[in-house]
């Protein structure tokens, strides 16, 4: 007996109870990371996860990076072709006030077509969908001629010192794969020209720069025998202000102005501001998103000085954040920012890297496979995409540079509105048609890439 792609996809409409038993399952699971080596407990989540798989069958591994925190990793496998990742994180960011929620935090309550909890859209839905997209799989008996491996780390939300990035430091080859899937983008568009689905292809780096000031403290009372480090910082200021980054229109976002904002002309660094004021009289969130993706950002986002209020201040401390563009390495930051203080006396700067920037190619068969697979998922073919630069950064870093070509995609229904989901925020959810849509176009994905189809 062979299956085809449509009774698959019935198979994943026919489970619609468990999937939702499932996501509800892993929301009740208090798997909180507060950024110490100590929290998180994802190990909870792998041990349910685990469980849950053995029902049908299929083995898992669960690799323990520090007592409490696991990584659970499943395969299925057969032959020699090519392979594919699922990602995901256990773990889930804290609840500052839990009665400011309508449902219960930690409940997984069902309402309004949405399941409620922290973790339901960040990401234990998607969790859920690889889950059971390897269980529908697996219950089908479908031949694959490839490897499909299903991976949920800990430690997203922290860094991932315990989660992917711990795996990709000691089992690089369980996570190497020729594709892979990740959450960071798949939130549909609407637009004038239909349904846009962004497919996020690379991220931009994230690093600190610390702007050390200092002068020289003398009692307040006589401000004149002092070198206040507070007035120095002023000059540090206006310049990290007035800052002018490198711009660039090589994103290969800006190649699909025409289908994003009905902007046919090729875009150049010389016409880039004329293009982004023109983006902006129809769109003003994708130009400042645009805006983003041509260019470094850096920003003063916190400040000290001084000890004491009658004690002029004799050291000033500046943070700024800073995100980079995927060919901007660390060197060439220091570069930047050495700039900026430049023939200032009293000034240094450090630069922290906390995320490298990372893209994968756009122009690759995968994507094939995610637009037809999305279709699939959707049953709707007048799709367009468009690849996505990703300004926060996700576990995608850790597995691009093992070879990977990851794309952050997992594409929410198109009725689902993403404003609704309240990811790191109060009364989050995810809406059981997303749910749904995301297992589909999980097994549609596996399907394409690696099933015998006879
Ligand atoms: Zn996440």
């Amino acid at each position: 007996m062979g299956v085809d792609l449509a009774q698959l996809l019935k198979m994943v409409d026919d489970a619609r109870d468990e999937m939702i038993n499932l996501t509800q399952g892993l929301v009740r699971l208090e798997t909180v990371n507060f950024g110490t080596p100590e929290s998180g407990n994802e190990l909870i989540a792998a041990e349910f996860l685990r469980d849950k798989l053995a029902e049908d069958g299929i083995d898992s591994e669960i690799y323990k990076s520090r007592e409490n925190r696991g990584n659970v990793v499943a395969s299925l496998s057969h032959g020699d072709g090519p392979s594919l990742l699922l990602m995901s994180h256990t773990d889930v960011v804290p609840v500052e006030d839990a009665g400011q929620w309508t449902h219960p935090p930690f409940g997984g309550d069902l309402a309004e077509g949405r399941i409620w909890g922290r973790g339901s859209s960040d990401m234990k839905s998607t969790v859920a969908a690889h889950a059971m997209a390897l269980l529908i799989l697996k219950r089908a008996g479908v031949e694959l001629n490839g490897r499909l491996t299903f991976a949920s780390c800990a430690d997203e939300e922290a860094g991932g010192a315990y989660g992917f990035g711990w795996m990709a430091e000691n089992h690089p080859d369980v996570l190497r794969a020729d594709y892979a899937v990740n959450e960071g983008g798949g939130g549909p568009v609407r637009t004038e020209n239909g349904i846009i689905y962004p497919i996020s292809t690379g991220e931009k780096g994230r690093l600190e720069a610390h702007f050390k000031i200092v002068g020289r403290g003398f009692h307040a009372s006589q401000p004149w025998r002092a070198d206040n480090a507070i007035y120095k910082a002023e000059e540090v200021v206006r310049r990290i202000r007035t800052y002018a980054p490198e711009e660039s229109a090589d994103s290969e976002l800006f190649k699909h102005l025409d289908t994003l904002a009905g902007i046919s002309h090729p875009v150049t660094t010389e016409n880039l501001e004329q293009t982004l004021k023109e983006v902006e009289a129809v769109n003003p969130s994708l130009s400042s998103m645009l805006r983003a993706a041509s260019r470094m950002t850096i920003v003063a986002s916190m400040i000290n000085a001084g000890v004491k209020s009658n004690s002029v201040a004799e050291n000033c401390t500046i943070v700024c954040d800073i995100r980079s563009m995927p060919w901007q390495d660390k060197a060439y930051v220091q570069r930047q920012v050495e700039g900026i203080i430049e023939g200032l006396d009293g000034v240094t700067v450090e630069v922290i890297e906390t995320a490298i920037s990372n893209n994968s190619p756009y122009d690759s068969p995968f994507r094939g496979y995610v637009e037809q697979a999305t279709k699939d998922a959707t049953g709707i073919d007048d799709l367009r995409f468009v690849p996505g630069l990703t300004v926060g950064f996700t576990d995608s870093r850790f597995v691009r540079p093992l070879g990977n070509v990851t794309y952050g995609f997992i594409p929410s229904h198109p009725n689902d509105d993403p404003a609704k989901s309240g990811a790191h925020n109060i009364n989050e959810s995810t809406g059981v048609d997303s749910l749904v849509a995301a297992t589909r176009f999980t097994v549609a994905l596996a399907w394409h890439i690696l099933a015998k189809k006879s």
